[in-house]
């Protein structure tokens, strides 16, 4: 027991959470690392909700707090790992959870709508690359530096918005090539993808029989994924567990993707 609870301990860590606002994936691995024992900042663009997670992750007795940031602006993401630093003094971990699923892509147009295009980019693909390129030298400095970046199995499939997909799997590329750029300097990246999560982002969806009945038969384990059950991977491969693992690509998803 002793071995494995140092593995996954992250006290004296500090731990940078992006799309940690709703009830989604971001915050509920911040709850995660939290436990776990690390000091989590919280980020995304609207206050009030941010200061509901804070109030949580206080209640349950971990250390948070939160910095209201659109990811779109770079100059927003270098002032949120600044605030950080500034906060805590250290940057070990950046979980980058944060993303919008642009128009539904139901017809053509929609796929081609050029608007949608550079707003899905600029937050989903540009997003993590801003944070990772003001991030990436503190989680270096730290000596367990690790940064999760929380992609799609729409990478693989090619499912969802033309523009969500392309993002999703550009930031595979980025985690692939950035996996072998920063090991040197002592920092993994890693992804996770996550099939059908159900989280604000999709719960309108989700809860609708006629959606339920349509896409649980795709997953083999026959049930949507709850937050949670992105947040363990999210754990494991921001600790101390995943030690030796870099540049890859973990799949959490019910086991939808046997079916690719
Ligand atoms: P969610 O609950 O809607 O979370 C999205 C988060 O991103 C929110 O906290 C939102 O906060 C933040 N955000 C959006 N735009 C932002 C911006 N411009 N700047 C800063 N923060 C921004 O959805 P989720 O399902 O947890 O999604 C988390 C990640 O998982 C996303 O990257 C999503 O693509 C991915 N994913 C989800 C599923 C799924 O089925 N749910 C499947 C595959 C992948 P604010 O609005 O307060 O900024």
């Amino acid at each position: 027991m002793g071995i494995v609870n140092n593995l996954f301990n992250m006290e004296g860590r500090v731990a940078l959470v992006t799309g940690a606002s709703s009830w989604g994936i971001g915050s509920v691995s911040a709850k995660y690392l939290a436990d776990a024992g690390a000091k989590v900042f919280l980020v995304a663009r609207r206050e009030e909700k941010l200061k509901e997670r804070v109030a949580e992750i206080e209640e349950a007795g971990g250390t948070a707090t939160y910095f209201a940031c659109d990811v779109a602006s770079e100059e927003s993401c270098k002032a949120a790992v600044d605030a950080c630093l500034a906060k805590f003094g250290q940057l070990d971990v950046m979980v980058l959870s944060h993303g919008i699923s642009g128009l539904p892509a139901r017809t053509l147009e929609d796929d081609f709508d050029s608007e949608n295009y550079r707003n899905l980019l600029g937050i989903n693909l540009d997003g993590c690359f801003w944070m990772m390129k003001h991030g990436h030298e503190a989680c270096a400095e730290s000596g367990h530096g690790s940064i999760v970046v929380v992609s799609s199995l729409g990478a693989y499939t090619g499912d969802g918005s033309a523009s969500y997909t392309a993002a999703k799997g550009a930031l595979r590329s980025l985690m692939t090539h950035f996996g072998k750029r920063l090991a040197a300097e002592n920092v993994r990246i890693n992804g996770v993808y996550p099939g059908f999560v159900d989280t604000d982002m999709t719960h309108m969806g989700f809860s609708m029989p006629e959606v339920v009945a349509r896409f649980t038969p795709k997953i083999p384990l026959q049930r949507f994924g709850q937050p949670e059950d992105i947040a363990a991977g999210v754990l494991y491969l921001a600790c101390d567990a995943s030690a030796w693992v870099t540049g890859q690509h973990l799949i959490i998803d019910g086991g939808q993707a046997c079916y690719m």
